[in-house]
């Protein structure tokens, strides 16, 4: 009995069997290997359903993956400086971003950790690709640590507030929030399907603070943390999954397509 969306993404409408799937390839294939992941996914595009598949491949090979790229499939970057152009070096810009992208992944748990990502400029990133037409997919979550001390919530409710600070009611329709608990990301731990549906009816209960009821009922919550087709069936069963985001198991076309076919 998952909720019904309506959702004003653009052209599209996500429907009662649509699910997000999204893979973050991080910093893994070159060109040659990324034309050799598409090539296959392309062949298996009838597998996605009513689903959005989306890829976020490193940004050297999105040039080529948007030229051979199935229309089904949609890209992401996997992160983006706030500024449109200028003197910072080793950055790409929100209109770089949008020359191959329709969505930008914002605020990782390795941009926060190893890069040192303070919330506020995770909000300045999340405002300038919302000002620029990319849709931002928003990552918060809490360690181990942070867990252990029950302070779950309040870590999700600190970032949540200051990343989406300034966001208008408007500009939220645009945007995904992605929990991905920091223990369970790369880890071979998954958030069981109960702590993971805990955390998202945290996260949409503590965002009706902040935009309308009508609004946040139809914001697209993914989960993100050791996801793989074992495991991925039981926890979109969750009312409040809507989708999952997928490092280690998006790496393989199969495996990746296996998890697509088990998200039904
Ligand atoms: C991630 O990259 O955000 C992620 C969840 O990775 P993994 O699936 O490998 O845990």
């Amino acid at each position: 009995n998952k909720i019904s969306f309506l959702y004003q993404f653009d052209f599209y409408i996500i429907g009662d069997n649509m699910n997000i799937i999204f893979a973050n390839w991080k910093m893994n294939k070159s060109v040659e290997e990324a034309i050799a992941f598409i090539n296959d996914l392309n062949n298996n595009v009838s597998e996605f359903g009513d689903d959005e598949i989306i890829i976020s491949p490193p940004f050297t090979t999105l040039s080529e993956i948007s030229k051979i790229k199935d229309d089904k499939i949609k890209l992401c970057a996997q992160n983006m400086y706030f500024e449109d152009k200028g003197a910072f070096t080793g950055e790409i810009s929100p209109l770089m971003a949008k020359e191959f992208c329709e969505f930008v992944l914002i605020g990782h748990s390795e941009r926060r950790h190893i890069f040192k990502e303070p919330n506020q400029l995770i909000n300045k990133k999340v405002l300038s690709a919302l000002s620029h037409g990319l849709k931002p997919i928003l990552c918060v979550g809490e360690t181990e640590d942070e867990r252990k001390k029950k302070k779950t919530d309040s870590v999700l409710e600190t970032q949540l507030k200051a990343c989406l600070k300034n966001v208008s009611e408007n500009q939220i329709k645009n945007v995904m929030v992605a929990y991905e608990p920091v223990w369970a990301i790369g880890t071979g731990k998954t958030a069981t399907p109960e702590q993971a549906q805990e955390a998202h009816a945290f996260i949409r209960e503590f965002l009706t603070d902040m935009y309308s009821q009508t609004t946040i009922r139809q914001l697209i919550l993914l989960y993100g943390g050791s996801v793989k087709s074992d495991n991925a069936a039981e926890l979109i069963k969750e009312k409040d999954i809507n989708g999952f985001l997928i490092g280690g198991a998006s790496l393989d076309p199969q495996l990746f397509t296996e998890i697509i076919k088990n998200s039904k």
